[in-house]
């Protein structure tokens, strides 16, 4: 199987390494592709995007790159195209569209943050009810797409950050507003990821999505992607054999790359 991995960040927004470490860190650990999706500008959040200013310097500096090492390795410019993030100015290759936020009485409580940080959001906003967050954002999730414009659907369940610690496993309902957002997307024939980020940073041993949801998307049709979300080179493919498994187990044969045709079917 080719290795690839087309989620990444970098010192532009909260990664810790240099594009040109994860160049290396490809190369080292034997990728064919590597994509960088640095976090698209974002006014409500501005903790962890990038800047408006440095966003051209990370599309020159990713271009650069392609072209120092273009015998060596496919190199990709992307986005990671927040839902609630102004249009992308520059032409990226492609954009992932992901939802961090849910919007509630004109303030964007955090889908991404700490479990002390969900625990103030749920009792902050929704009278300590997990469920009734999940459905908001699963809410949002539905429209990711028209929301961003993005070709790839980024980590669908990362509302479920936190289950693991708190020993949460899905009810119906979740499940069901889960399904709800999956039978929204799949039509548009975009892939959803696989998405490690979460085990790289010792949040979750499991990647996303939850096992259930991705049968969702394989009885859907759905086709996916393996992204790690790499925030640290070293950690480049954290978890990407568990993601095989997983995958195969539930009877994906294919997954999705991008290259410099556009995407591709290739077997797993
Ligand atoms: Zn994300
Ligand atoms: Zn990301």
């Amino acid at each position: 199987m080719i290795k690839t991995n087309f989620h990444t960040h970098t010192i532009y927004c909260d990664g810790k390494s240099t594009p040109e470490e994860l160049v290396k860190a490809a190369m080292e650990k034997g990728f064919t592709h590597i994509g960088f999706s640095g976090h698209s500008y974002l006014e409500i959040d501005k903790d962890f995007a990038m800047d408006d200013a440095d966003q051209r310097k990370y599309w020159d500096d990713i271009h650069a790159l392609k072209e120092q090492y273009r015998d060596k390795l496919h190199i990709f410019c992307g986005l990671e195209q927040d839902c609630y993030s102004p249009p992308p100015k520059l032409p990226y290759d492609y954009l992932i569209g992901s939802v961090h936020h849910v919007e509630k009485d004109g303030a964007y409580p955090m889908t991404d943050g700490s479990l002390e940080q969900e625990r103030q959001v749920l009792d902050t906003w929704y009278g300590g009810d997990f469920d009734a967050f999940a459905r908001d954002y699963f809410e949002v999730v539905g429209k990711v797409l028209d929301m961003t414009g993005a070709d790839i659907i980024g980590h669908i369940d990362l509302v479920m950050k936190n289950c693991e610690k708190k020993g949460y496993q899905p009810t119906e309902n979740f499940l069901d507003y889960a399904y709800a957002a999956v039978q929204k997307l799949l039509p548009y024939g975009k892939p959803f990821e696989m998405n490690t980020g979460a085990m790289a940073r010792g949040h979750r041993t499991t990647p996303y999505p939850h096992p259930d949801i991705l049968r969702m998307i394989y009885e859907g049709g759905g086709s996916i992607m393996f992204n790690s979300d790499c925030h640290d080179a070293a950690k480049l493919d954290c978890g990407l054999e568990q993601c095989v498994a997983l995958a195969k187990d539930v009877g994906f044969r294919e997954h999705v790359i991008f290259t410099s045709k556009g995407f591709e079917t290739v077997e797993l």
